[in-house]
């Protein structure tokens, strides 16, 4: 018995006979019995096709920072469809989401696409034309969206494929990637200073980029050591190397001016997704005036046709008036620390060596060492299979959780108190049953 229902059930085997898996992106497959289908969503919660309720900490793996189906993004996004949804040419709304994005982010210039993917593609293109080299670094467990460029150690990739810390191999994510891709991509353990600043002095000539998720959001929320993203800024200058931060998930999340204003680092380029339009489909990619001008000068092609749509440009439009002007950010940040240290606690409790790091509004949890993870390599480390259980077991309690432990549990700001509280009750019992 999985956690499939009977209607959940029936949907999933209708889905699995028209769709690879049963999905439409393969980090939602949970197996044949386990992946749930999903009816309905409000606030901090979500309903499964047998109408069951969970708390969700996944939101859609971390766009939803206000809520599910927050009145105010779906009212905007209402109104906006009244005047049409996709013209060949700009809007109003593009405008004032460029100029908003601006003003937040410290960056000079912004293009909005419609995905993170799509967003990180197009800034390591900028890199290159900028620069007029090829090549790029890219951190152990960072993951960077779809393009084939970036599809090397991301956070489904083996310990085994990863080569000696010291000397590490890029390990490709998937099948279907030309061979050549490899050679355009240097793959380095995060926060290790030594090994970033012998690697670039050797190869600084070839180098167009640096990208990096400030923290790693798709490895347990590991948190850039002191230093560490100052480090990247002084290398980036040094060898005139773009530095890319790849904030899909951390931007307009951590804070309103995303890793760039939480760390006091500028970056040359960042791209932008998720919280952006608190679900609809909204990303950019940003940055500063000299590398962004590489596309108006007509030398760099950057294209998209849902680039700037209605619906997407209305949402992100709402979500910034609330992050602006209402305590979006510091309720997240509040309710996220309870839910950390009552995690801890637990944990604690039940004898259970762990580390718990990261943002209150994005955090992970690593079982098995008390030790503060500081790269990929030590959160593969950790106890995958007891994680597992112990979230399907949260599951079965009505709390969602990702069961994949290198995913990051996600905050909005409709989690209330009493949520927190419910999911504390709930984890004390599932590590029980798990254990
Ligand atoms: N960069 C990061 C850091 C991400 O976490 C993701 C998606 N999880 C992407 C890029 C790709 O974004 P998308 O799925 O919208 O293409």
């Amino acid at each position: 018995m999985g956690l499939q229902q009977s209607k959940s059930r029936a949907l999933f085997q209708r889905a699995a006979k028209v769709m690879p898996l049963g999905v439409n992106s393969n980090f939602r497959y949970w197996g044949p019995d386990d992946t749930l289908i999903f009816r309905r969503g409000e606030g901090a919660y979500v309903w499964d096709a047998d109408d069951r309720r969970y708390i969700d900490y996944r939101l859609a793996f971390g766009p939803v920072i206000l809520g599910h189906a927050y009145p105010a993004v779906l009212d905007r996004v209402r109104q906006a469809l009244e005047s049409s949804n996709l013209f060949a040419g700009t809007t109003p709304a593009e405008v004032e989401v460029a100029e908003r994005i601006v003003r937040l982010c410290k960056v000079d210039k912004v293009r909005l696409t419609s995905s993170g993917t799509e967003a990180t593609m197009h800034a390591l293109r900028l890199a290159r034309a900028y620069t007029g080299r090829e090549k790029f670094i890219k951190f152990e467990g960072n993951y960077h969206g779809q393009a084939d460029y970036f599809m090397f150690s991301t956070a489904t990739s083996p310990a085994g494929a990863l080569g000696s810390a010291r000397s590490p191999v890029p390990a490709p994510s998937t099948s279907g990637i030309p061979k050549g891709m490899h050679g355009y991509v240097i793959t380095l353990p995060f926060n290790d200073l030594e090994r970033l600043e012998e690697r670039v002095e050797a190869v600084w000539g070839d180098l167009a980029a640096i990208i990096v998720e400030p923290i790693m959001g798709n490895s347990c929320a590991v948190m850039p050591r002191p230093g560490w993203l100052e480090k990247l800024r002084e290398l980036c200058d040094r060898y005139r190397i773009v530095l890319i931060f790849d904030e899909v998930k951390t931007g307009f999340r951590i804070a309103k001016g995303g890793a760039q204003e939480y760390f006091g680092v500028q970056a040359d380029l960042v791209s932008y997704a998720k919280a952006l339009g608190n679900g609809f489909p909204i990303a950019a990619f940003a940055g500063k005036e000299g590398i962004m001008r590489t596309i108006e000068a007509g030398g760099v092609a950057h294209a998209g046709t849902y680039s700037g749509n209605a619906v997407g440009t209305a949402a992100a439009l709402a979500t910034l008036d609330l992050l602006e002007n209402e305590p979006v950010l510091e309720t997240i940040r509040q309710r996220g620390q309870m839910l950390m240290s009552g995690i801890g606690e637990v944990l604690r409790d039940a004898g259970l060596p762990h580390s718990v790091q990261g943002s209150p509004a994005m955090f992970g949890i690593l079982l098995g060492s008390d030790q503060t993870p500081s790269d990929y390599r030590d959160c593969l480390q950790g106890d995958a299979a007891l994680y597992k259980r112990i979230t399907f077991a949260l599951a079965e309690r009505g709390v969602l959780a990702e069961p994949d432990f290198l995913e990051a549990w996600y905050l909005s700001y409709s989690h209330s108190e009493q949520d927190v509280a419910e999911t504390l009750t709930a984890l004390e019992q599932a590590v029980r049953a798990a254990k």
